[in-house]
């Protein structure tokens, strides 16, 4: 993904606004509602089972196995093949959407979009998505800009925390029904192409759900979720179209102990699979995303598009930050 300048004037106003609303002191007039208190009916809280960061980590490890999963190369098939057999492991719902999508450089690319539904007949469901495919080439690498590189975070974090969470999910069922969306052709865009370059997989997945008349309350995008030292701002996009998700999230994380994993810290907006799946499904998704101003050089840390992004990069803590808190709050719902 890249960052949108275009939508980062949006978040300076909005940013603004916050700020406005936070230096009115004033009490509103209006009348407050007034529900008796045994109206309100408290959820009782649910721990979630554990996160088991040695199985995601696995799972990383085993995408990387494959190659460089991109499109149009077999290690893109049989890496597609490996997840949707993993996830028919956890569920019978499992939906290989399968078509042939035109890069900007009007290439033709075979793209797979992997779907694991749970209790697909609930119509309380929470889409959890991520991308799987890896970029092309390591066009941020200082010295070889061509090299295909492991994506062991990019791409591969968000993939194998969503896994672990298939199998949590399968073995002790959360109240909620779950939709799991591994998005392929993510990473294929170039600033040259323009921001529609990106997110291929989920452009195709939004214009084309698979499920008729898909719905969910929400959706949680993992991208990036596994490099050391990686911080979670609170992303752009996602303030601006779900920030009661944001705050639930960040809220979550900072309860179970990951406060300063994810961080106060307000960024600008980020074109990824989170844009498209509002903008073409209307349901609201949010970005965790390693992404701010503690990655000093361009927001997305050093390894960001580098051959660095492989596995010695991967910090198990990382990843248990994330599974545990997206657990966390999947359960409660
Ligand atoms: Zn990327």
């Amino acid at each position: 993904m890249k960052k949108s300048i275009g939508i980062y004037s949006f978040l300076a106003a909005f940013s603004g606004l916050v700020l406005l609303s936070c230096g009115d002191g004033k009490t509103p007039d209006k009348p407050k509602p007034t529900a008796p208190p045994t109206q309100t009916v408290q959820k009782e809280y649910v721990a979630p089972p554990d996160f088991n960061a040695d199985s995601a980590f696995n799972q990383i490890k085993k995408q990387v196995s494959f190659g460089p999963r991109i499109p149009n190369t077999e290690a893109q098939k049989k890496c597609a093949d490996w997840l949707a057999n993993t996830l028919r492991k956890y569920t019978k719902d499992v939906i290989v959407q399968e078509a042939v999508v035109t890069a900007h450089t009007g290439e033709q690319l075979p793209m797979y979009n992997i779907m694991a539904r749970f209790k697909p007949e609930s119509s309380n469901r929470i889409l959890l998505c991520a991308h799987w495919d890896t970029r092309p080439f390591a066009d941020m690498d200082k010295s070889d800009k061509k090299a295909r590189f492991d994506g062991a975070d990019d791409g591969g974090s968000g993939t194998a925390v969503l896994l672990e969470i298939a199998r949590i999910i399968s073995e002790t069922p959360p109240e909620a029904g779950i939709d799991i969306v591994l998005f392929d052709v993510e990473d294929y865009g170039t600033n040259e192409g323009g921001t529609d370059s990106y997110c291929l997989g989920s452009q195709y997945w939004g214009k084309n759900p698979p499920v008729a008349g898909y719905f969910a309350k929400y959706g949680i995008l993992l991208d990036m979720v596994g490099a050391k030292g990686a911080r979670f701002a609170k992303e752009g996009y996602s303030m601006q179209v779900a920030p009661s998700v944001v705050e639930k999230v960040w809220s979550t994380a900072a309860r179970l102990g990951y406060g300063d994993i994810f961080t106060q810290e307000l960024a600008p907006a980020v074109t990824d699979d989170h844009y498209f799946v509002r903008k073409y499904t209307g349901i609201p998704c949010i970005d965790i995303i390693n992404y701010g101003k503690h990655n000093n050089e361009n927001g997305f840390g050093p390894h960001w598009h580098t051959r660095n992004d492989n596995l010695s990069n991967i910090d198990k803590n990382i990843l248990k930050a994330v599974g545990h808190t997206v657990l966390d709050v999947i359960y409660n719902e």
